[in-house]
């Protein structure tokens, strides 16, 4: 496609947030990228234009049946001011597997991967260079035709609004609690959950919110058929160290095949450490706990890269792990994976793409 990028820049750029401030996901930069799709012509008006509100007619089918996708991923600035992508591609390759699932229209890859460059050009100012900030991009696509059958949609929008996170990690990387959920599930083999759109969240937040009361960051999510089987955590997929192993859950069509599991993955192996992707059940896991094989547990994710599990709670027995502590797969991870990302650790694996 050889469809070209109109760039209109803003003429009222916004004050930048401090460091300090940034967080998660509360600041925007001054640009955005935005294409239309209408049936007949097809994906088309690829546009960088100043970061605004959209106007949106109430009928439009995303607010009524979720038809909806997104992506997360992030641009990295190094000491030396270069800007860098993670494995950018994957990323767009799981948006048109999720499209597909979504019965959304799919997308020109090349297309998308020129307007993130472009954009995040446009935007580097924007990009803190701090270890542990960066830039958190969230392309996504939404359904906007105004009728309420159920159908799939004549009409979308597809974008990309781009903001500069805070250390995920204040004080270092640190471990975090997990309820380990029974009575709710996420998603079943056959349905969305290996797709990246807003209703797997949406029908996880209440358990969320019960386990935040509970005092656990996070739930970790078993099977909706068998009720055994773990599958994520939250945002995250999940590793255990047992033994002399590494076991992660298998994709099993109800997991989120996630861009840092295969990365974590592909280093473990790297450094001959064995990695097994299988089915694993609550139970092996506490058996393993009890004798003693259960040394660590981590979730990975674009947004905190790896997060160390200190804590589990599986029907009111509490599980600590590693005693309470980062352990040392999870720390020597952790370094590697941010190294490479911010340029200042060897990249063996072809994972960075230069903005
Ligand atoms: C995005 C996401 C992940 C992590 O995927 P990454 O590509 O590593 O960021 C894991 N689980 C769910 C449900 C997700 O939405």
């Amino acid at each position: 496609m050889s469809l070209k990028i109109k760039v209109e820049r803003t003429s009222a750029p916004k004050q930048k947030p401090a460091t300090s401030q940034l967080g998660f996901g509360k600041y925007f930069t001054d640009h955005m990228f935005m294409m239309d799709y209408d049936t007949g012509e097809g994906w088309h008006h690829p546009r960088i234009i100043p970061y605004q509100s959209i106007p949106m007619d109430p009928a439009a089918k995303v607010f009524h049946y979720g038809q909806t996708v997104f992506e997360g991923m992030k641009a990295y600035k190094t000491p030396d001011g270069r800007v860098l992508m993670f494995r950018p591609y994957k990323n767009l390759q799981r948006l048109n597997r999720s499209n597909t699932r979504l019965s959304i229209p799919s997308l020109d890859e090349g297309l998308i991967m020129e307007a993130l460059k472009q954009l995040i050009k446009i935007d580097e100012d924007w990009i803190p260079n701090e270890l542990g900030t960066s830039l958190y991009i969230r392309p996504f696509v939404i359904s906007t035709q105004p009728t309420l059958g159920v159908s799939p949609s004549e009409k979308y929008h597809f974008m990309i609004i781009l903001s500069p996170v805070g250390s995920y990690y204040e004080e270092g990387i640190n471990p975090v609690s997990i309820y380990v959920e029974s009575e709710y599930v996420r998603a079943v083999a056959g349905g969305v959950g290996n797709a990246k759109t807003g209703g797997n969240y949406a029908a996880g937040l209440k358990a969320q919110q019960e386990a935040t009361e509970k005092g656990y960051s996070q739930v970790l999510w078993l099977d909706g058929v068998h009720r055994k089987y773990i599958e994520e955590v939250g945002s995250m997929n999940v590793f255990f160290k047992i033994g002399n192993k590494v076991i992660t859950p298998a994709l099993n069509g109800s997991i989120l095949d996630g861009v840092t599991r295969d990365s974590v993955i592909r280093v473990l192996k790297h450094w001959n450490i064995e990695v097994e992707e299988k089915m694993i059940s609550i139970d092996e896991l506490v058996e393993a706990y009890r004798v003693g094989t259960l040394e660590e547990a981590f979730g990975t994710g674009t947004a905190a890269v790896i997060s160390p599990i200190g804590e589990l709670n599986w029907q009111g027995d509490k599980l600590t792990l590693n005693g309470g502590r980062t352990g040392p797969i999870a720390s020597k991870v952790y370094d590697f994976m941010t190294g490479v990302q911010r340029g200042t650790v060897e990249d063996p694996f072809g994972w960075i793409e230069k903005v």
